[in-house]
């Protein structure tokens, strides 16, 4: 069940917490943090518990569950170690429309208390939707790890000068920029000595400076899809970028993990059509940049290989645009990671070729005979609809049509496929199995290690026990 996230403002509004043990305690404390007014329901309290009704900071109501106990009432707790109580509070909850959460309990709830990692203002909350607990604790853990206790503090130091800050900035990307500088200073440093008034400074300083809006492109590798591979640097610049134009083979789960309201556009190539789209790209990049934008051109592997990307450079240089690359890991060595192919070893090949065939005639301008020499990888690019004519060319040209292939596709994601097999039948290996594009053909004599090594993937069972 997909639930709907929600924050609760619980001042002064009455809560009915179930239970007086010593998890209705833990409840109750929580509730009381938040500023609800709580009433405790059991028959017994614990020893805290009974102190707190004792000096007024909740209300007792003894004795068994009654419905009138949800007079009032904007929420409940059920916490008791009883279920049939449990489950009669949920349902009298239920026909009043109170929302009701009943401990470890996810089917009985119509609302669930999430994982919390607290530095207040700021609040994360985690929930797995009943499905995994653990998860959601465990993800807790990591999280209170990651994220400055300097968090709390600065969120109210933002609050207190929110009207200065929009004063100063009317513009939201005036605006989001200063809090990107404010951001990457020394601010935390100051706020994690709570040394509010040098955190105060730092703020001002970074407000009076004055910023000069020029635009850049970033040209950024994405990898072959899994998020995994992305550059810690290439993450960074995708949280920072207004703009980001992507090619299709950009995998979705990495544009997931850009700032949410950077615009995305996506500029697949349809084949064919190459020139004036590349043409298009070029204008893009060029009018986003120019309009002070931080644009990234987001690209499937290595911007670099068979990417493009050295054009798109040289036109951007033409412009006097800035700009900066960071390279991803090519689908060659990404595709032969997964597929559990070295692409050169000892015993089988010293060096590996990196080629395209993506269409007839760029089959024409490969040199054949030095393809086909022995102890090589080739690494073949777009390589699908050409298989028929490179098997015939290689083995023309002197390769032994018993030399090894290993076909990975939609390589590092969690379908990908490796179909191995031997030169001599690899198109007919291909139309058997529908090999479709993005696939990335190795050949030589490391991909017969694939049947051994392989690791990950659909069918990695299979090929292991093909060998
Ligand atoms: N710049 C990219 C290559 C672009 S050409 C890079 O460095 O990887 C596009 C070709 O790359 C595809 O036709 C396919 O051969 C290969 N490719 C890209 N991603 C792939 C993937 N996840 N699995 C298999 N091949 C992939």
């Amino acid at each position: 069940m997909k639930l709907y996230p929600l924050f609760a403002a619980l001042t002064d509004r009455t809560v009915l917490v179930v239970g007086g043990g010593d998890v209705a305690e833990r409840k109750s404390a929580a509730l009381l943090a938040a500023g609800a007014r709580v009433r405790v329901g059991s028959p017994a309290l614990n020893a805290r518990l009974a102190g707190w009704a004792a000096d007024g900071r909740i209300a007792h109501l003894p004795g068994a569950f009654s419905d009138e106990w949800l007079d009032d009432v904007w929420l409940v707790i059920a916490a008791t170690d009883n279920a049939d109580v449990n489950r009669r509070v949920a349902a009298a909850a239920h026909a009043r429309r109170i929302w009701a959460n009943v401990v470890d309990d996810a089917a009985l709830s119509s609302f669930h208390v999430p994982a919390v990692v607290d530095r207040a203002p700021l609040i994360v909350a985690i929930s797995s939707g009943g499905a995994a607990p653990m998860l959601a604790r465990w993800l807790r853990e990591r999280l209170e790890i990651l994220l400055d206790h300097a968090l709390g503090p600065l969120a109210m130091l933002l609050q207190r000068k929110r009207g200065a800050i929009r004063a100063r900035h009317r513009d939201l990307r005036e605006r989001r920029s200063f809090y990107e500088r404010l951001f990457a200073s020394r601010i935390w440093q100051s706020l994690r000595s709570a040394n509010t008034a040098a955190a105060e400074r730092e703020l001002n300083r970074t407000l009076s400076q004055s910023q000069i809006q020029t635009g850049s492109v970033a040209l950024v590798g994405a990898g072959p899809g899994d998020p995994g591979l992305l550059t810690l640097r290439a993450l960074r610049l995708l949280n920072e970028a207004d703009v980001i134009l992507h090619d299709r083979l950009v995998d979705p789960a990495i544009l997931d993990l850009a700032r949410r309201d950077a615009q995305r556009i996506e500029v697949g190539k349809e084949s064919g059509q190459h020139h004036t789209t590349q043409e298009q790209i070029h204008a893009l990049l060029l009018a986003h940049a120019r309009s002070g934008r931080r644009v990234v051109r987001l690209k499937g592997g290595d911007p670099f290989v068979f990417g493009r990307g050295g054009e798109e450079l040289e036109f951007l240089r033409t412009h006097d645009v800035p700009y900066e690359v960071v390279p991803g890991i090519t689908a060659a060595l990404a595709c032969a990671a997964y597929a559990g192919v070295p692409l050169t070893h000892r015993d089988h090949a010293q060096s590996v070729r990196f080629v395209t065939a993506h269409c007839k005639a760029s089959l024409d301008t490969l040199d054949w005979r030095a393809l086909a020499a022995e102890r090589q990888t080739l690494a073949i690019y777009m390589g699908v609809a050409q298989l028929q004519t490179l098997r015939d060319q290689l083995i023309t040209h002197g390769r032994a049509p018993d030399t090894p292939f290993a076909l990975i596709e939609n390589g590092t994601r969690p379908q990908q496929r490796v179909i191995t097999g031997i030169l001599a039948n690899l198109p007919e290996q291909q139309r058997k199995h529908a090999v479709r594009s993005p696939a990335l053909l190795i050949l030589g004599e490391v991909a017969g290690l694939a049947t051994k090594l392989a690791w990950f993937g659909e069918n990695v069972e299979e090929l292991l026990r093909a060998a």
